[in-house]
């Protein structure tokens, strides 16, 4: 008999993908099956094995509380390792201990992974303490309603009134109205301060500040919907000073990021530090080349070129991979000059302790066979290229037209993405972005393949188009279209500071 498996009641934190736990990473990226409520971020589903069966559970998915669990019980018994991954932390409401409760009656071992919740992260991200010990040294947090319409028939509105210090509502957005009377009704003061915070911690944040008299009205107007929080209290009023995630130059801007997911992470990581609601949608992916025979001829030849020269960080890394499969030692690269086209291709040989001889800064044709010239004369040097298959000819070409001998050899290609297990390519023809950002002319052409950006910009207006330099220009103008702006430095930090330098421009209108 199999050994039952354990389930994980593992907490995801309130929305912003940072504030998953190390014990919870730790869980997902060993997992056999995820099973995920809306809330959750579907971001960290990137954690678990490629393998993992991922099991969504939500308003629109039939899933009923008993058979969630008969399904966690079962998936335990087939020797499965679960995690039942919930909103915040799976204690606070949210029917986590009810979970526990059953898997506890069926003998099944199961661990529970505290997580970041709502209830202080929200307020948090809105800039709002629920303590400070100037104002008060006590919060009391209690549910709106208990589902199915229904106000939460436990509550003492008696007590809850006369309590001091900051209220946090949850699951509160539907009967504000019946909240705030009741509240009022009871004495609380009709200026006291109220927040209400919309998807807190998330690229989407919304928040709306008044008064316990106001807060309905302005929550109607901006069109708050759960999940939100609110905040009633006098710590309300230190938003002021405290906002620190709201001010961020790009918060409230959705980013769309279009390259390979694994090339994907740092400027991912970097606009999300400067606020942007990032949404991933990797279009592309490397391949191993049609011409494999190729590479490996290129391997044994390497001693017999005067130049190895690469023209993406991809290149280096895939060139990498099969070198390091054909040779032991780093020496049998032979003596060979390196060229690495831009900034992140150096920076990729760097990190082997290659040191560059000619970095050419723009990748277009002319610009770098210039640079060649000023170097050195390439007449009769044997030139090896190691790029993406299927690459433009006007490099060997420009390169030959100076004399040189040259080898174009393909390292990788690239393929379409297809594979969305975030769900990003919904949530963008759902709603649209406001910038989508290519990285590469093959970004352009795998997205134009997948969502056709002309239908795109014509459901989405708004949406604007970021280039990372005059190739991948180009490709955009090629389907008649012009990127709003195109990056100084063609690397993904240029491309961020453009993107920084329009968000201050907006800033100042
Ligand atoms: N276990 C969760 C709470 C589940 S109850 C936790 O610890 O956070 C669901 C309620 O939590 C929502 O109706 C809303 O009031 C609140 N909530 C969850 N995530 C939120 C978020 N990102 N921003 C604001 N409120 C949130």
């Amino acid at each position: 008999m199999k050994k039952t498996g354990t389930v994980y009641l593992v907490g995801a934190g309130p929305g912003d993908a940072g504030l998953l736990t190390l014990r919870g990473a730790e869980l997902l990226r060993r997992t056999d099956v995820v099973i995920y409520d809306l809330l959750v971020n579907a971001e960290l589903l990137r954690h678990a094995p490629r393998t993992a069966e991922l099991i969504s559970r939500g308003k629109r998915t039939d899933v009923s509380q008993e058979k969630l669990n008969a399904l966690m019980i079962a998936k335990a018994r087939e020797g499965k390792c679960v995690v039942r991954l919930k909103g915040g932390d799976p204690y606070i409401f949210g029917r986590g201990a009810e979970e526990a409760g059953e898997l506890a009656a069926a003998g099944i071992p199961f661990e529970v992974v505290p997580g970041v919740s709502s209830i202080s992260a929200a307020p948090n991200y809105a800039g709002i303490p629920l303590t400070h010990r100037d104002h008060t040294s006590n919060f009391t947090v209690f549910i709106g309603h208990e589902g199915e319409g229904k106000t939460a028939s436990s509550l003492d509105f008696d007590q809850i009134a006369r309590i001091s210090g900051t209220k946090v509502i949850l699951m509160g957005v539907t009967h504000l109205r019946e909240l705030t009377l009741a509240l009022a009704a009871r004495g609380v003061s009709a200026t006291t301060p109220v927040a209400i915070v919309e998807r807190g911690t998330t690229g989407r944040q919304k928040s709306v500040v008044g008064t316990l008299a106001t807060i309905e009205k302005l929550a109607g107007k901006e069109k708050i919907a759960p999940p939100a929080i609110t905040i009633i209290g006098d710590v309300v009023n230190l938003r002021k000073h405290l906002n620190w995630f709201e001010q961020r130059p790009l918060f409230g801007e959705r980013i769309v990021i279009t390259r390979a997911r694994e090339q994907a992470g740092d400027f991912a990581h970097r606009l999300s530090e400067l606020g942007a609601d990032v949404l991933e949608l990797p279009c592309i992916k490397t391949a191993p080349p049609t011409r494999l025979g190729d590479v490996a001829d290129a391997m044994l030849e390497l001693n017999s070129y005067n130049w190895l020269v690469f023209t993406s960080a991809n290149g280096v890394a895939t060139f990498f991979d099969y070198f390091f499969k054909a040779h032991q030692d780093m020496r049998d690269i032979g003596g060979a000059r390196i060229a690495a086209v831009g900034p992140a291709t150096a920076a990729k040989l760097r990190e082997l302790h290659l040191q560059v001889d000619l970095m050419p800064a723009e990748a277009t044709a002319v610009k770098i066979a210039a640079a060649f010239k000023k170097f050195e004369t390439i007449a009769n040097l044997k030139m090896c290229l190691l790029r993406a298959e299927v690459a433009n000819t006007e490099l060997p070409m420009a390169l030959e037209t100076l004399g040189a001998i040259v080898d174009d050899i393909a390292v990788y290609q690239t393929v379409a993405e297809t594979e969305d297990v975030t769900g990003a390519g919904a949530k963008l023809l759902a709603d649209g972005a406001d910038w989508i950002t290519f990285t590469s002319a093959s970004t352009v052409e795998h997205f134009h393949g997948r969502f056709n950006l002309q239908t795109l910009l014509k459901k989405f207006p708004k949406t604007k188009l970021a280039s990372i330099g005059p190739e991948t220009s180009k490709a955009i103008a090629s389907l008649g279209l012009k990127p709003e702006l195109e990056a100084k430095e063609h690397t993904t930090d240029g491309l961020l500071a453009a993107l920084f330098k329009d968000s201050q421009r907006g800033s100042r209108k």
